[in-house]
Protein backbone atom coordinates (compact mmCIF):
# COMPACT_ATOMS: atom_id res chain seq x y z
CA UNK A 1 0.00 0.00 0.00
CA UNK A 2 1.63 3.78 -0.61
CA UNK A 3 0.83 6.33 1.35
CA UNK A 4 -1.11 9.29 0.53
CA UNK A 5 0.95 11.72 0.94
CA UNK A 6 2.01 14.69 -1.57
CA UNK A 7 4.47 14.01 -4.35
CA UNK A 8 5.92 17.64 -3.75
CA UNK A 9 9.07 18.03 -5.57
CA UNK A 10 12.45 19.32 -4.09
CA UNK A 11 13.36 22.10 -6.35
CA UNK A 12 15.66 24.71 -5.23
CA UNK A 13 14.02 27.82 -6.61
CA UNK A 14 11.18 26.91 -3.75
CA UNK A 15 13.82 27.72 -1.15
CA UNK A 16 14.14 31.25 -2.25
CA UNK A 17 10.56 31.54 -2.95
CA UNK A 18 9.48 30.67 1.05
CA UNK A 19 12.52 32.91 1.55
CA UNK A 20 10.39 35.98 -0.26
CA UNK A 21 7.16 35.05 1.28
CA UNK A 22 8.54 34.72 4.75
CA UNK A 23 11.83 36.25 5.31
CA UNK A 24 11.22 38.94 2.63
CA UNK A 25 12.99 41.90 4.24
CA UNK A 26 16.10 39.77 5.65
CA UNK A 27 19.13 41.18 4.21
CA UNK A 28 21.90 40.24 1.65
CA UNK A 29 24.87 42.29 2.09
CA UNK A 30 27.92 41.85 -0.54
CA UNK A 31 30.72 43.59 -0.61
CA UNK A 32 30.91 43.68 -4.53
CA UNK A 33 33.53 43.30 -6.51
CA UNK A 34 33.26 46.68 -7.76
CA UNK A 35 34.20 47.94 -4.55
CA UNK A 36 31.21 49.13 -2.61
CA UNK A 37 28.86 47.25 0.09
CA UNK A 38 25.33 46.33 -1.45
CA UNK A 39 22.57 45.50 0.13
CA UNK A 40 19.63 43.62 -0.71
CA UNK A 41 17.11 41.42 0.70
CA UNK A 42 15.76 38.09 -0.42
CA UNK A 43 12.46 39.07 -1.69
CA UNK A 44 14.36 41.51 -4.14
CA UNK A 45 16.65 38.23 -4.62
CA UNK A 46 13.57 36.14 -5.88
CA UNK A 47 12.09 38.70 -8.01
CA UNK A 48 15.28 38.96 -10.11
CA UNK A 49 16.09 35.28 -10.37
CA UNK A 50 12.98 35.38 -11.84
CA UNK A 51 14.25 37.92 -14.22
CA UNK A 52 17.49 36.12 -15.08
CA UNK A 53 15.23 32.67 -15.48
CA UNK A 54 12.92 34.77 -18.17
CA UNK A 55 16.41 36.41 -19.68
CA UNK A 56 17.65 33.16 -20.16
CA UNK A 57 14.36 31.70 -21.41
CA UNK A 58 14.47 34.42 -24.33
CA UNK A 59 17.88 33.42 -24.97
CA UNK A 60 16.84 29.67 -25.80
CA UNK A 61 18.27 28.31 -22.68
CA UNK A 62 16.86 25.01 -21.98
CA UNK A 63 16.12 22.35 -19.80
CA UNK A 64 19.54 20.49 -18.91
CA UNK A 65 21.47 23.02 -20.51
CA UNK A 66 24.38 24.35 -18.74
CA UNK A 67 25.42 27.77 -17.82
CA UNK A 68 28.98 28.81 -16.21
CA UNK A 69 29.51 31.30 -13.42
CA UNK A 70 33.09 32.57 -13.01
CA UNK A 71 31.72 34.50 -9.75
CA UNK A 72 32.66 35.07 -6.32
CA UNK A 73 29.71 34.88 -3.19
CA UNK A 74 27.92 37.69 -4.38
CA UNK A 75 23.74 38.23 -4.05
CA UNK A 76 24.19 38.60 -8.21
CA UNK A 77 25.74 35.00 -8.35
CA UNK A 78 23.42 33.85 -6.07
CA UNK A 79 20.27 35.47 -8.37
CA UNK A 80 22.24 33.34 -11.59
CA UNK A 81 21.94 30.49 -9.88
CA UNK A 82 18.49 30.23 -8.59
CA UNK A 83 17.17 31.97 -11.81
CA UNK A 84 19.51 29.24 -13.62
CA UNK A 85 18.05 26.55 -12.25
CA UNK A 86 14.63 27.88 -12.26
CA UNK A 87 14.03 26.96 -15.72
CA UNK A 88 15.71 23.45 -15.91
CA UNK A 89 18.98 24.50 -16.77
CA UNK A 90 22.43 23.67 -14.57
CA UNK A 91 24.67 26.16 -13.02
CA UNK A 92 28.26 25.46 -13.68
CA UNK A 93 30.26 26.92 -11.03
CA UNK A 94 34.17 27.32 -12.39
CA UNK A 95 36.77 28.01 -10.41
CA UNK A 96 38.96 30.80 -11.26
CA UNK A 97 41.91 30.02 -9.34
CA UNK A 98 42.79 26.97 -11.97
CA UNK A 99 45.09 27.57 -14.62
CA UNK A 100 43.14 29.21 -17.64
CA UNK A 101 43.98 26.45 -19.93
CA UNK A 102 42.09 24.30 -16.93
CA UNK A 103 38.69 26.21 -16.73
CA UNK A 104 38.97 25.77 -20.58
CA UNK A 105 39.29 22.40 -20.51
CA UNK A 106 36.14 22.33 -18.11
CA UNK A 107 34.07 24.42 -19.80
CA UNK A 108 34.28 22.91 -22.83
CA UNK A 109 33.78 19.36 -21.33
CA UNK A 110 30.57 20.54 -19.70
CA UNK A 111 29.32 22.58 -23.19
CA UNK A 112 29.06 25.74 -21.38
CA UNK A 113 26.23 27.54 -23.30
CA UNK A 114 26.47 30.99 -21.38
CA UNK A 115 29.00 31.98 -18.82
CA UNK A 116 28.33 34.75 -16.32
CA UNK A 117 31.56 36.49 -14.87
CA UNK A 118 32.45 38.88 -12.40
CA UNK A 119 34.43 42.21 -13.55
CA UNK A 120 37.47 41.04 -11.64
CA UNK A 121 37.89 38.27 -14.38
CA UNK A 122 37.52 40.49 -16.98
CA UNK A 123 40.70 39.82 -18.51
CA UNK A 124 40.70 36.13 -18.15
CA UNK A 125 37.21 35.86 -19.49
CA UNK A 126 38.94 38.10 -22.70
CA UNK A 127 41.76 35.44 -22.80
CA UNK A 128 39.72 32.35 -22.11
CA UNK A 129 36.64 33.62 -25.00
CA UNK A 130 38.51 32.19 -28.26
CA UNK A 131 38.67 28.91 -26.30
CA UNK A 132 35.58 28.15 -25.21
CA UNK A 133 34.03 26.37 -28.17
CA UNK A 134 30.17 26.08 -26.56
CA UNK A 135 29.73 29.83 -24.96
CA UNK A 136 27.16 31.46 -26.72
CA UNK A 137 27.04 34.71 -24.79
CA UNK A 138 29.04 36.40 -21.89
CA UNK A 139 27.34 37.79 -19.05
CA UNK A 140 29.39 40.57 -17.09
CA UNK A 141 27.44 40.41 -13.19
CA UNK A 142 27.81 44.65 -13.44
CA UNK A 143 25.88 47.68 -14.36
CA UNK A 144 26.25 49.19 -17.85
CA UNK A 145 28.89 51.88 -16.09
CA UNK A 146 31.39 48.66 -14.70
CA UNK A 147 30.32 46.99 -18.25
CA UNK A 148 34.72 45.95 -18.58
CA UNK A 149 36.05 47.09 -21.70
CA UNK A 150 37.86 43.68 -22.44
CA UNK A 151 37.62 42.36 -25.95
CA UNK A 152 34.72 40.04 -25.13
CA UNK A 153 32.15 39.04 -27.81
CA UNK A 154 28.16 39.09 -27.23
CA UNK A 155 29.03 40.81 -23.88
CA UNK A 156 25.71 42.30 -21.83
CA UNK A 157 25.46 43.58 -18.67
CA UNK A 158 23.94 41.78 -15.98
CA UNK A 159 21.15 44.61 -15.05
CA UNK A 160 20.72 45.41 -18.49
CA UNK A 161 20.21 41.31 -18.88
CA UNK A 162 17.50 41.38 -16.82
CA UNK A 163 15.89 45.02 -17.44
CA UNK A 164 12.49 44.97 -18.09
CA UNK A 165 12.04 41.20 -17.62
CA UNK A 166 8.95 39.57 -15.80
CA UNK A 167 9.46 40.00 -12.20
CA UNK A 168 6.85 36.86 -11.90
CA UNK A 169 8.43 34.55 -14.35
CA UNK A 170 6.70 31.78 -14.02
CA UNK A 171 9.53 29.09 -13.37
CA UNK A 172 8.93 25.68 -15.19
CA UNK A 173 8.23 22.56 -14.32
CA UNK A 174 10.07 19.32 -14.26
CA UNK A 175 10.81 16.32 -11.95
CA UNK A 176 12.97 16.99 -8.82
CA UNK A 177 15.68 14.49 -10.41
CA UNK A 178 16.69 17.32 -12.42
CA UNK A 179 20.47 18.20 -12.81
CA UNK A 180 20.03 21.82 -11.10
CA UNK A 181 24.02 22.06 -10.29
CA UNK A 182 27.47 21.42 -11.70
CA UNK A 183 31.21 21.18 -9.97
CA UNK A 184 34.22 19.83 -11.19
CA UNK A 185 36.70 18.35 -8.77
CA UNK A 186 39.94 19.37 -8.47
CA UNK A 187 41.23 16.19 -10.64
CA UNK A 188 44.61 16.24 -9.35
CA UNK A 189 44.78 12.81 -10.73
CA UNK A 190 43.52 12.41 -14.59
CA UNK A 191 41.06 15.16 -15.52
CA UNK A 192 38.69 17.12 -13.82
CA UNK A 193 35.77 15.21 -13.17
CA UNK A 194 31.97 16.77 -12.71
CA UNK A 195 29.80 16.28 -9.92
CA UNK A 196 26.11 16.60 -11.19
CA UNK A 197 23.71 18.22 -8.07
CA UNK A 198 20.05 17.14 -9.08
CA UNK A 199 17.72 19.95 -7.30
CA UNK A 200 16.36 16.76 -5.07
CA UNK A 201 19.77 16.69 -3.89
CA UNK A 202 20.27 19.93 -3.58
CA UNK A 203 17.39 20.89 -1.59
CA UNK A 204 18.17 17.44 0.65
CA UNK A 205 21.42 18.73 1.38
CA UNK A 206 19.80 22.49 2.80
CA UNK A 207 17.70 20.20 4.94
CA UNK A 208 20.81 18.52 6.15
CA UNK A 209 22.59 21.67 6.56
CA UNK A 210 20.26 23.24 8.91
CA UNK A 211 19.95 20.75 11.33
CA UNK A 212 21.43 21.48 14.44
CA UNK A 213 24.46 19.30 14.31
CA UNK A 214 24.84 20.18 11.16
CA UNK A 215 25.57 23.74 10.71
CA UNK A 216 22.75 24.63 12.89
CA UNK A 217 21.39 27.70 11.10
CA UNK A 218 18.62 29.87 12.34
CA UNK A 219 17.17 32.72 11.18
CA UNK A 220 18.22 34.69 13.96
CA UNK A 221 22.18 33.73 12.64
CA UNK A 222 23.70 36.37 10.37
CA UNK A 223 26.13 33.80 8.47
CA UNK A 224 29.07 34.95 5.57
CA UNK A 225 30.34 32.33 3.76
CA UNK A 226 33.81 32.76 2.88
CA UNK A 227 33.99 29.21 1.17
CA UNK A 228 33.14 29.89 -2.38
CA UNK A 229 29.42 29.01 -4.41
CA UNK A 230 32.71 27.66 -6.95
CA UNK A 231 34.23 25.12 -4.06
CA UNK A 232 31.02 22.58 -3.44
CA UNK A 233 28.35 24.81 -3.29
CA UNK A 234 29.44 26.60 -1.03
CA UNK A 235 29.02 23.96 1.73
CA UNK A 236 25.02 24.13 1.45
CA UNK A 237 25.00 27.88 3.04
CA UNK A 238 23.85 29.63 -0.07
CA UNK A 239 20.31 27.27 0.12
CA UNK A 240 20.38 26.52 4.26
CA UNK A 241 20.51 31.24 4.58
CA UNK A 242 17.58 31.59 2.64
CA UNK A 243 15.77 28.27 3.84
CA UNK A 244 16.19 29.44 7.31
CA UNK A 245 15.91 33.26 6.51
CA UNK A 246 19.50 33.78 7.95
CA UNK A 247 20.84 37.13 7.11
CA UNK A 248 23.55 36.43 4.70
CA UNK A 249 26.92 37.72 3.94
CA UNK A 250 28.61 38.13 0.93
CA UNK A 251 32.39 38.82 0.98
CA UNK A 252 32.71 39.13 -2.84
CA UNK A 253 36.82 39.10 -3.71
CA UNK A 254 38.04 40.02 -0.78
CA UNK A 255 38.73 37.24 1.76
CA UNK A 256 42.16 38.64 3.72
CA UNK A 257 41.79 38.61 7.20
CA UNK A 258 41.37 42.40 7.51
CA UNK A 259 38.60 42.74 5.25
CA UNK A 260 36.67 39.43 6.79
CA UNK A 261 36.81 40.56 10.41
CA UNK A 262 35.46 43.93 9.43
CA UNK A 263 32.58 42.24 7.71
CA UNK A 264 32.18 40.23 10.69
CA UNK A 265 32.03 43.32 13.03
CA UNK A 266 29.86 45.30 10.94
CA UNK A 267 27.36 42.92 9.67
CA UNK A 268 27.07 41.31 13.08
CA UNK A 269 27.94 38.07 11.57
CA UNK A 270 27.42 34.87 14.20
CA UNK A 271 28.38 32.46 12.03
CA UNK A 272 31.06 31.53 9.18
CA UNK A 273 32.79 28.55 7.35
CA UNK A 274 36.05 28.28 5.10
CA UNK A 275 38.97 26.53 4.91
CA UNK A 276 42.07 26.48 7.34
CA UNK A 277 44.28 28.49 5.02
CA UNK A 278 42.08 31.41 4.97
CA UNK A 279 41.57 31.14 8.92
CA UNK A 280 45.40 30.97 9.40
CA UNK A 281 45.68 34.82 7.34
CA UNK A 282 42.35 36.04 9.58
CA UNK A 283 44.05 34.89 13.01
CA UNK A 284 47.36 36.05 12.07
CA UNK A 285 45.30 39.67 11.25
CA UNK A 286 43.77 39.26 14.52
CA UNK A 287 46.94 38.97 16.51
CA UNK A 288 48.66 41.82 14.83
CA UNK A 289 45.64 44.24 15.25
CA UNK A 290 43.86 42.98 18.78
CA UNK A 291 41.34 43.00 17.23
CA UNK A 292 38.60 40.68 18.53
CA UNK A 293 35.46 38.87 17.06
CA UNK A 294 32.31 40.27 19.64
CA UNK A 295 29.60 39.10 17.14
CA UNK A 296 30.72 35.18 15.92
CA UNK A 297 29.72 32.58 17.60
CA UNK A 298 30.43 29.85 15.26
CA UNK A 299 33.15 28.89 12.71
CA UNK A 300 32.78 25.74 10.17
CA UNK A 301 36.34 24.61 9.28
CA UNK A 302 36.80 21.63 6.57
CA UNK A 303 37.95 21.28 3.31
CA UNK A 304 41.54 19.93 4.63
CA UNK A 305 42.35 19.06 8.32
CA UNK A 306 41.82 21.83 10.53
CA UNK A 307 44.79 21.68 13.16
CA UNK A 308 43.98 21.54 17.27
CA UNK A 309 45.92 24.67 17.67
CA UNK A 310 43.61 26.01 15.51
CA UNK A 311 40.84 25.25 17.09
CA UNK A 312 42.32 25.69 20.65
CA UNK A 313 42.70 29.40 19.44
CA UNK A 314 39.29 29.85 18.43
CA UNK A 315 37.69 28.42 21.19
CA UNK A 316 39.61 29.85 24.09
CA UNK A 317 40.65 33.24 22.79
CA UNK A 318 37.98 34.48 20.79
CA UNK A 319 35.14 32.12 22.26
CA UNK A 320 34.42 31.00 18.74
CA UNK A 321 32.81 27.31 18.77
CA UNK A 322 34.84 25.53 16.58
CA UNK A 323 32.95 22.77 14.02
CA UNK A 324 35.81 20.91 12.15
CA UNK A 325 34.14 18.88 9.59
CA UNK A 326 34.90 16.99 6.69
CA UNK A 327 33.34 16.76 2.96
CA UNK A 328 33.90 16.13 -0.76
CA UNK A 329 32.83 17.72 -4.10
CA UNK A 330 30.83 14.68 -5.18
CA UNK A 331 29.07 14.78 -1.35
CA UNK A 332 27.50 18.36 -2.40
CA UNK A 333 29.80 18.50 0.22
CA UNK A 334 28.61 17.49 3.58
CA UNK A 335 30.06 14.46 5.12
CA UNK A 336 30.83 14.33 8.70
CA UNK A 337 30.47 17.72 11.39
CA UNK A 338 32.51 17.61 14.42
CA UNK A 339 29.49 18.73 17.20
CA UNK A 340 30.01 17.01 20.33
CA UNK A 341 28.08 14.27 21.82
CA UNK A 342 25.93 14.37 24.56
CA UNK A 343 28.26 11.72 26.40
CA UNK A 344 31.20 13.91 26.36
CA UNK A 345 29.78 16.93 27.64
CA UNK A 346 31.39 16.84 30.74
CA UNK A 347 35.27 16.08 29.95
CA UNK A 348 37.83 18.52 30.58
CA UNK A 349 38.56 20.69 27.70
CA UNK A 350 41.34 19.04 26.50
CA UNK A 351 39.86 15.35 26.00
CA UNK A 352 36.76 17.33 24.31
CA UNK A 353 39.50 18.95 22.20
CA UNK A 354 40.84 15.10 21.30
CA UNK A 355 36.81 14.64 19.85
CA UNK A 356 36.70 17.89 18.02
CA UNK A 357 39.80 17.60 16.21
CA UNK A 358 38.41 14.51 14.24
CA UNK A 359 36.64 14.89 11.28
CA UNK A 360 33.32 14.76 13.22
CA UNK A 361 30.39 11.74 12.44
CA UNK A 362 27.80 11.81 9.79
CA UNK A 363 23.91 13.50 9.79
CA UNK A 364 21.44 11.44 8.80
CA UNK A 365 21.76 11.53 4.97
CA UNK A 366 25.25 10.08 5.34
CA UNK A 367 26.20 7.04 5.82
CA UNK A 368 29.52 5.78 5.89
CA UNK A 369 31.77 2.37 5.92
CA UNK A 370 35.94 1.69 5.90
CA UNK A 371 37.11 -1.29 3.99
CA UNK A 372 40.14 -3.09 3.02
CA UNK A 373 41.54 -3.47 -0.25
CA UNK A 374 39.31 -6.33 -1.01
CA UNK A 375 36.46 -4.48 -0.10
CA UNK A 376 35.88 -6.61 2.88
CA UNK A 377 33.90 -3.67 5.60
CA UNK A 378 36.53 -3.13 8.63
CA UNK A 379 36.23 -2.54 12.50
CA UNK A 380 34.68 0.72 13.54
CA UNK A 381 37.65 0.35 16.37
CA UNK A 382 39.03 4.12 16.16
CA UNK A 383 42.41 2.62 15.32
CA UNK A 384 42.07 0.22 12.40
CA UNK A 385 42.65 2.36 8.87
CA UNK A 386 40.69 1.92 5.76
CA UNK A 387 39.34 3.44 2.79
CA UNK A 388 36.72 5.68 3.23
CA UNK A 389 33.34 4.50 1.21
CA UNK A 390 30.35 6.78 1.79
CA UNK A 391 26.28 6.32 0.13
CA UNK A 392 23.67 9.02 0.20
CA UNK A 393 21.20 11.37 -1.07
CA UNK A 394 23.32 14.33 -1.42
CA UNK A 395 26.18 12.00 -2.59
CA UNK A 396 27.27 11.26 -6.49
CA UNK A 397 26.02 7.79 -8.58
CA UNK A 398 28.35 8.87 -11.44
CA UNK A 399 30.50 11.28 -12.63
CA UNK A 400 29.20 13.77 -15.34
CA UNK A 401 29.31 12.01 -18.96
CA UNK A 402 30.45 8.49 -16.85
CA UNK A 403 34.47 9.72 -16.65
CA UNK A 404 35.75 8.11 -13.38
CA UNK A 405 33.37 5.13 -12.69
CA UNK A 406 35.70 2.77 -10.90
CA UNK A 407 34.88 5.16 -7.73
CA UNK A 408 31.72 3.87 -8.14
CA UNK A 409 30.67 0.09 -6.16
CA UNK A 410 28.20 -2.52 -7.35
CA UNK A 411 26.55 -1.77 -3.77
CA UNK A 412 26.33 1.86 -4.42
CA UNK A 413 29.40 3.06 -2.75
CA UNK A 414 31.19 5.71 -3.13
CA UNK A 415 35.27 5.14 -2.82
CA UNK A 416 36.18 8.86 -1.67
CA UNK A 417 39.95 8.25 -2.32
CA UNK A 418 40.40 8.95 2.05
CA UNK A 419 42.18 6.73 4.22
CA UNK A 420 40.43 7.14 7.61
CA UNK A 421 39.54 5.31 11.14
CA UNK A 422 35.52 5.07 12.45
CA UNK A 423 35.23 5.01 16.11
CA UNK A 424 32.50 3.18 18.22
CA UNK A 425 31.09 6.65 18.77
CA UNK A 426 30.58 7.16 14.81
CA UNK A 427 33.65 9.99 14.84
CA UNK A 428 35.68 9.31 11.70
CA UNK A 429 39.21 10.74 11.60
CA UNK A 430 41.20 11.23 8.63
CA UNK A 431 44.38 9.76 8.15
CA UNK A 432 44.98 10.75 4.70
CA UNK A 433 44.23 11.01 1.37
CA UNK A 434 45.32 7.56 -0.12
CA UNK A 435 48.10 8.79 -2.57
CA UNK A 436 49.44 11.03 0.24
CA UNK A 437 49.59 8.39 2.97
CA UNK A 438 53.40 7.30 4.16
CA UNK A 439 54.15 4.10 3.44
CA UNK A 440 56.95 3.28 5.88
CA UNK A 441 57.74 -0.64 6.39
CA UNK A 442 54.45 -1.95 5.65
CA UNK A 443 52.33 0.32 7.99
CA UNK A 444 51.06 3.52 7.24
CA UNK A 445 51.74 7.20 8.77
CA UNK A 446 49.13 9.44 8.60
CA UNK A 447 51.01 13.04 7.48
CA UNK A 448 47.42 14.91 8.31
CA UNK A 449 48.62 14.26 12.55
CA UNK A 450 51.73 14.92 11.43
CA UNK A 451 51.50 18.30 9.85
CA UNK A 452 48.55 19.29 12.82
CA UNK A 453 51.32 18.92 15.52
CA UNK A 454 54.12 21.07 13.82
CA UNK A 455 51.45 23.76 13.70
CA UNK A 456 50.94 23.70 17.10
CA UNK A 457 54.40 24.95 17.78
CA UNK A 458 54.59 29.23 18.07
CA UNK A 459 56.51 29.54 15.12
CA UNK A 460 54.95 27.38 12.67
CA UNK A 461 53.05 28.89 10.48
CA UNK A 462 51.95 26.39 8.30
CA UNK A 463 53.47 22.57 7.96
CA UNK A 464 53.54 19.53 5.01
CA UNK A 465 54.50 15.98 5.26
CA UNK A 466 55.41 14.19 2.37
CA UNK A 467 56.74 10.46 1.87
CA UNK A 468 60.07 10.48 0.09
CA UNK A 469 61.79 6.99 -0.84
CA UNK A 470 64.09 5.36 1.62
CA UNK A 471 66.00 1.71 0.62
CA UNK A 472 64.77 0.45 3.67
CA UNK A 473 61.44 1.42 4.63
CA UNK A 474 60.59 2.65 1.32
CA UNK A 475 58.59 6.21 2.35
CA UNK A 476 59.68 8.13 5.36
CA UNK A 477 58.15 11.50 6.39
CA UNK A 478 59.95 14.89 5.46
CA UNK A 479 58.61 17.69 7.03
CA UNK A 480 58.55 21.11 5.26
CA UNK A 481 57.95 24.06 7.44
CA UNK A 482 57.21 27.47 7.05
CA UNK A 483 57.78 29.48 9.94
CA UNK A 484 55.98 32.87 10.83
CA UNK A 485 57.31 36.19 10.04
CA UNK A 486 59.48 37.50 12.96
CA UNK A 487 60.00 34.48 14.07
CA UNK A 488 62.76 31.38 13.93
CA UNK A 489 63.26 27.41 14.69
CA UNK A 490 65.60 24.87 14.26
CA UNK A 491 64.88 21.39 13.02
CA UNK A 492 65.80 19.98 16.81
CA UNK A 493 62.93 23.23 18.00
CA UNK A 494 60.45 21.57 15.96
CA UNK A 495 61.23 17.51 16.33
CA UNK A 496 61.54 17.75 20.14
CA UNK A 497 58.08 19.66 20.18
CA UNK A 498 56.67 16.25 18.14
CA UNK A 499 58.31 13.80 20.65
CA UNK A 500 56.20 12.16 22.80
CA UNK A 501 53.28 13.33 20.66
CA UNK A 502 53.71 10.28 18.31
CA UNK A 503 55.06 7.30 17.74
CA UNK A 504 58.93 7.43 17.40
CA UNK A 505 58.66 5.77 14.02
CA UNK A 506 56.06 8.24 12.79
CA UNK A 507 59.09 11.09 13.96
CA UNK A 508 60.01 12.67 10.24
CA UNK A 509 63.65 11.66 9.29
CA UNK A 510 64.21 15.37 8.58
CA UNK A 511 62.89 18.97 8.60
CA UNK A 512 63.33 21.57 5.78
CA UNK A 513 62.36 25.23 5.90
CA UNK A 514 60.80 26.97 3.02
CA UNK A 515 59.37 30.10 2.07
CA UNK A 516 55.86 29.18 1.59
CA UNK A 517 54.06 26.00 0.54
CA UNK A 518 51.72 25.76 -2.24
CA UNK A 519 48.15 25.59 -2.49
CA UNK A 520 45.51 24.19 -4.44
CA UNK A 521 42.43 26.01 -6.03
CA UNK A 522 40.76 24.88 -3.11
CA UNK A 523 42.96 25.69 -0.81
CA UNK A 524 44.50 22.26 0.07
CA UNK A 525 48.11 21.70 0.58
CA UNK A 526 49.56 20.61 -2.87
CA UNK A 527 51.48 17.37 -1.97
CA UNK A 528 51.96 16.97 -5.56
CA UNK A 529 53.87 19.97 -6.40
CA UNK A 530 55.85 19.17 -3.26
CA UNK A 531 56.32 15.95 -4.39
CA UNK A 532 58.12 16.90 -7.43
CA UNK A 533 59.92 20.06 -5.65
CA UNK A 534 61.50 16.98 -3.22
CA UNK A 535 61.41 13.69 -5.33
CA UNK A 536 65.76 14.44 -5.38
CA UNK A 537 65.90 14.51 -1.73
CA UNK A 538 68.16 12.49 0.18
CA UNK A 539 67.37 11.68 3.70
CA UNK A 540 69.98 11.94 5.94
CA UNK A 541 70.13 7.77 6.48
CA UNK A 542 69.02 7.19 3.18
CA UNK A 543 72.72 8.26 0.93
CA UNK A 544 72.89 4.49 -0.27
P1 LIG B 1 36.94 18.91 -2.33
O1 LIG B 1 36.12 18.06 -3.19
O2 LIG B 1 37.80 19.88 -3.09
O3 LIG B 1 36.15 19.57 -1.26
O4 LIG B 1 37.99 17.95 -1.61
C1 LIG B 1 37.58 16.88 -0.82
C2 LIG B 1 38.74 16.29 -0.08
O5 LIG B 1 39.31 17.28 0.81
C3 LIG B 1 38.39 15.14 0.81
O6 LIG B 1 38.29 13.93 0.10
C4 LIG B 1 39.54 15.15 1.80
O7 LIG B 1 40.69 14.51 1.28
C5 LIG B 1 39.84 16.62 1.95
N1 LIG B 1 39.19 17.14 3.15
C6 LIG B 1 38.03 17.83 3.23
N2 LIG B 1 37.78 18.16 4.50
C7 LIG B 1 38.79 17.66 5.25
C8 LIG B 1 39.09 17.65 6.65
N3 LIG B 1 38.33 18.25 7.54
N4 LIG B 1 40.21 17.01 7.04
C9 LIG B 1 41.03 16.40 6.15
N5 LIG B 1 40.79 16.38 4.83
C10 LIG B 1 39.69 17.00 4.38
Amino acid sequence: MLGLMQDWPLLIHKIIDHAALYYREREVVTRAPEGPIERTNYGEIAVRARQVAAALDKRGIKLGDRVGTLAWNTARHLESWYGIAGIGAVYHTLNPRLFPDQIAWIANDAGDRALFFDVTFAELVAKLAPHLKTVEFYVALTDRAHLPKADIPNLVAYEDFIAGMPRDFAWKEFDEHTACGLCYTSGTTGNPKGALYSHRSNTLLAMIACSTDTLGLSGRDAVLPVVPMFHANAWGIAFAAPMTGAKLVMPGPRLDGASLCALFAEEKVTMTAAVPTVWLGALQYLEQSGKTLPYLKKVLIGGAACPRSMIEIFEKKYGVEVIHSWGMTEMSPLGTLGTLKAKFADLPYEKKLDYKMRQGHPPFGVEMRIVDAENRELPRDGKTMGKLKVRGPAVAKAYFKGEGAAAFDAEGWFDTGDVATLDSDGYMTITDRAKDVIKSGGEWISSIDIENLAVGHPAVAEAAVIGVRHPKWDERPLLIVVVKPGQTASKKDILDHLAGKIATWWMPDEVVFVDAIPHSATGKIQKTALRERFAEFRLPDAAG
